[in-house]
This record gives structure tokens, sequence and C-alpha cells, in this order.
């Protein structure tokens, strides 16, 4: 069937989750695709590691809203449940506080009064914006924010408006300080800070509470090789250890010197570090330096541990909060310099799938925020150390006897995602959400200096996190259709 792509050659620059679901996208309407990944493997952040007789996701763990990865399938003709199954996870996560106050995340939880007028809110707020914002471009926003059908959902907004914090919100909502805490926890989703971050993100707890969270059997890491595997079949012509050093209205130039010539170019990386080294354009310097001025998101810092015995207080997901929210998102953003006393994020994959560790054994995977852009922290000196003070807390608050019961431990740090993604800084989503403006207007999708070059993943628009990304990749073949239509 000739579509408005067929016959049209596309380069994707990255192949993340984005970058595979626009090739994907971009062969089912007709294009002729090349995909690059300067890396050995494909899946960008979606990476695993395996020693020991463990396993561990190395970057997503928690997955939501699968109704987008279904659309994907669907959308390219197949059936989700063919290539990956999906496990529903119950708690969705349980909240520890030193003090010993916890609770699950469940449908009881949800259910309590507060929790209850907390989703009304969020969910006409989901409603106004979700084809507005989330599945649109933001040069679409305005026109469909202004939709009349929409304007009853607008007595929402008072209490989760942009320009109060969702801080301030999480007040309003809750008395409770734990579920305060609990509720700003969603800010570092985007990798902001809560009393930055606008109320409006207040729906993300919405959308884990109605679309639940998920495991994905064999591992997160079986989604990028179940992507991989059909972009294979279906002929996209997959380049690995190809790093593109250029790119230019005619196309794209490799560190190794080749050029390769399109009709369109998507871009997967860092949207930043595309205007700063790749873009070939007089006014890419400007943009990137205007680019570099609003925050960066935070970064994380990760241990894996091997652990001898099953802690039977530990669910799938688990986090154990820090005392002060505040000091930890001061010592972050302002202090640039890691959090003294972290809250910690431990995913156990192996409670959902036991083939994850040996017998009698969990594997940690234990995450906390980490600044972005420090250049005075040389994380292979401080790395270990750092590593080792998290597994201290865990120990000192939570986990009595953690440290003796340790086989196998190591770390990653925020140079090796910037290494690794070539995230600017490490940063993990592109930029903060710290105001309004830059919480709704990230870098858009399509280039305004190049008009065949299209940005997909998390640093453009909509935002990052797995679902979002996939959206973006929507968006982008969309507009792309639209310019040969
Ligand atoms: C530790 C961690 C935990 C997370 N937890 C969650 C979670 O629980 N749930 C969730 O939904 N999300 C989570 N996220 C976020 C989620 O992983 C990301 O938003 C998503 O995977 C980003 O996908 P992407 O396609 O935008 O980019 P990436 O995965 O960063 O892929 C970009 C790709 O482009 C390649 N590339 C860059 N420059 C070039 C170049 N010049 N030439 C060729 N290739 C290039 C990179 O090597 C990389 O493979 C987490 C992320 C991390 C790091």
């Amino acid at each position: 069937m000739k579509t408005p792509l067929t016959g049209k050659s596309a380069v994707v620059i990255g192949a993340g989750l984005g970058g595979l679901a626009t090739a994907l996208r971009l062969q089912q309407a007709g294009a002729r695709v090349t995909l690059l990944e300067k890396n050995p493997t494909v899946g960008g952040k979606i990476a695993e590691r395996r020693s020991h007789g463990f396993r561990w996701d190395l970057g997503p763990s928690l997955f939501t809203m699968p109704h987008i990865l279904d659309r994907l399938f669907t959308d390219l003709g197949e059936d989700r449940a063919n290539f990956l199954t999906l496990q529903p996870l119950s708690p969705t996560c349980r909240y520890r506080w030193a003090d010993g106050y916890q609770f699950d995340e469940n449908e009881f939880f949800w259910s309590r009064p507060d929790s209850a007028h907390l989703l009304r809110h969020a969910q006409g707020l989901y409603q106004l914006s979700a084809t507005a914002f989330l599945e649109s471009d933001p040069s679409e926003i305005f026109r469909k924010i202004f939709n009349p059908a929409l304007l009853p959902l607008l007595r929402f907004l008072p209490g989760m408006s942009p320009f109060q914090s969702l801080a301030a919100a999480s007040r309003r909502f809750y008395r409770d300080p734990h579920l305060q805490q609990f509720l700003q926890r969603f800010a570092t989703y985007n990798g902001s800070d809560p009393e930055l971050t606008p109320a409006t993100f207040a729906v993300i707890p919405y959308v884990q509470a109605k679309y639940g969270g998920w495991f994905i059997q064999g591992g997160i890491r079986t989604l990028a090789d179940s992507l991989l595997a059909l972009a294979t079949k279906r002929g996209i012509e997959i380049q690995t250890s190809a790093e593109a050093q250029s790119i230019d209205s005619a196309g794209v130039t490799l560190t190794s010197g080749k050029r390769i010539l399109a009709d369109l170019i998507f871009h997967n990386g860092d949207v930043l570090a595309a205007y700063q080294k790749l873009i070939r354009h007089p006014r890419a310097p400007q943009t990137a330096a205007q680019m570099s001025r609003p925050t960066r998101s935070i970064s994380g810092f990760v241990v894996l541990l091997g652990v001898k015995g099953k802690d039977p207080s530990l669910a799938h997901h688990n986090i154990f909060f820090s005392d002060n929210y505040p000091l930890e998102f001061k010592q972050l953003f302002r202090e640039k310099r890691p959090a003294e006393n972290p809250t910690i994020y431990l995913c156990l994959s192996a409670r959902s799938q036991p083939s994850d560790a040996p017998a009698d054994h969990d594997n940690y995977f234990l995450l906390v925020n980490a600044p972005s852009n420090t250049t005075s922290i040389d994380w292979t000196q401080e790395g270990p150390g750092y590593a080792d003070r998290i597994v201290q807390i865990l120990e000192n608050k939570f986990l009595p006897n953690l440290k003796s019961k340790i086989v196998h431990q190591e770390f990653l740090s925020p140079a090796d995602f910037q290494s690794r993604d070539g995230a600017v800084g490490g940063a993990l989503y592109g930029w903060a959400s710290h105001s309004p403006l830059q919480s709704f207007l990230r870098p858009p999708i399509r280039s305004p200096l190049l008009p065949n070059l299209y940005f997909v993943g998390g640093t453009t628009h909509p935002g990052g996190g797995l679902p979002l990304v996939l959206l973006s990749a929507e968006i982008a073949v969309r507009l792309a259709l639209k310019k040969y239509s």
C-alpha cells in the first residue's frame, strides 16, 4: 500500500526506546530506514547487567500506561502479547520511613478519602491535558486546549494549578507529612524538585493509580530486545557502534567518515547534545547556548547488590524516604553535590522473576537521585564511598545486617549515563520541570533549524519515562507524515 513516506529515506540516530519505536513506525509508513546506534547494543537506558548468577535491569524498572505500548504494536499490525508478557504488580510500591511509618500503594490506599480526592482532581487534569499536551506537538497545544468540550474540566485547575508547586498541592491534599512526601516524590519522575515543580505533575500518581505498575517478564530489557527483533525482521538497516558526528539537511555523517543521505532525520539522543555538537547550521551554537540556561534534570546513582537471603519485609518496588526532603533537593540542585541522606529506591525484580537471582538470594537495584552537570565530582573516586554510604543508611535505618549478607556490589554514576547514553551532564530527563514554561515547552519535536530534522525521546516533548518516550515517537512520525501528505 502506498503511503506518504513510500520511497522516502529516513535515518534515526540512537536506538533507545524512542529510536526503536520511531524506526518501526517510519518503516510501517513506507520509508527506507537506517537506525544508527553509537553503542555495541541497542536499548539506550533500557540496559541490563548479568553477573554471578544475578540479573539487574540497569535503567527503568517500573512500567506503566501499557496501552501506549500496545498501541505501538497495533499500529504495526502486531499483537503485543505475542512479543511481551506484562505482569501486574500489587502493591505497585511499598513506602517506608525511618520512624516506622509505612504503607503499600494499592487499591486500598487509593480509596482513602484524601487519596480519592486527589485522584478526582488529577483525573480531571489528565482528561484536560492528555490529548492537548501528551499526545500533541507543542505547536498544536494551544489550539487543542481551547476546545470548548474541555471547558468543564477547567474547574480542576485551581487545585493543581501550574502556578503552584507540587509540594504546595501535597500539603493541601494530605495532612500527614509522610503522605505529603509521597506525593512530592512524583516530581522526581521528571528529575525535578517538588518545591519548584508545578502542581499539575499530580497527574502522574493518577496515571500510576489508573494504569497500574507492571513488570515485563524477562526483565524490562526484553522490551528493547523485542523491538530490535521486529525491526530486524522488517528489514530496517541497524548499524551498531555507529556514532553520528554531524547532521545537515542532506543527511548524517558518522565518526567513521561514512555519509548517509536521507530525506528525513530523527535524533533520539539528548536534544542539547544535538545542538551543541551535531547540527550544522549557523544558528545551532546560539540555540545550544539558550538551551543550556534552564536547570537540567537530576541524574541518578545506582548500586547493584547481590544479597544472600530474602528479606520478607521487601516488595518488588520499595522506597525508603529521607527525613528531610527539602535538604535533599537543596544539596542536589543548589549545592550540586550528592545528598547526604538520600531517599533510596530499591527494586527487587527477583520477587516477580526468581531466576534473576540464585536460590535464596535477591538482586537489589538501588537508585538515588544524584546531581547532574557537576564538574567538581570525580565519580571514579567518590563512587565507591557513596555506594557504601547508601548501603549503610539502609542498614542503619531499615534493613539490619544488610552489609553482612552482600555477596556482590557495583555501582553506576552520572558519569556512566553521560558516556553511555550521551546524556549531557548525566541529566536523565533533559531539563528539570521548574516552571510552567519549562514543563510544558520542552524543546520541540520538529527542529526549527533544519526542516527535515525531528527529535524523539525523553529530552523532547512530552518528557521522560517509557510511555512518554513512546508518545514522542508517535507524534514525530505523525508530523513527518503530515509534511508529505
Ligand atoms: C536509572 C534510571 C531509572 C529509570 N526508571 C524509570 C522507570 O522506572 N520507569 C520509566 O518509565 N522510566 C524510567 N527511566 C527513564 C527511561 O529509562 C527513559 O526516559 C527512556 O528509556 C529514554 O529513552 P530514549 O529513547 O529517550 O533515550 P535513551 O535510552 O537515552 O537512548 C538514546 C540512544 O541514543 C544513542 N545515541 C546518542 N547519541 C548518539 C549519536 N551521536 N550517534 C548514535 N547514537 C547515539 C545512545 O547511545 C542511546 O542508545 C529511568 C532512567 C534511568 C536512567
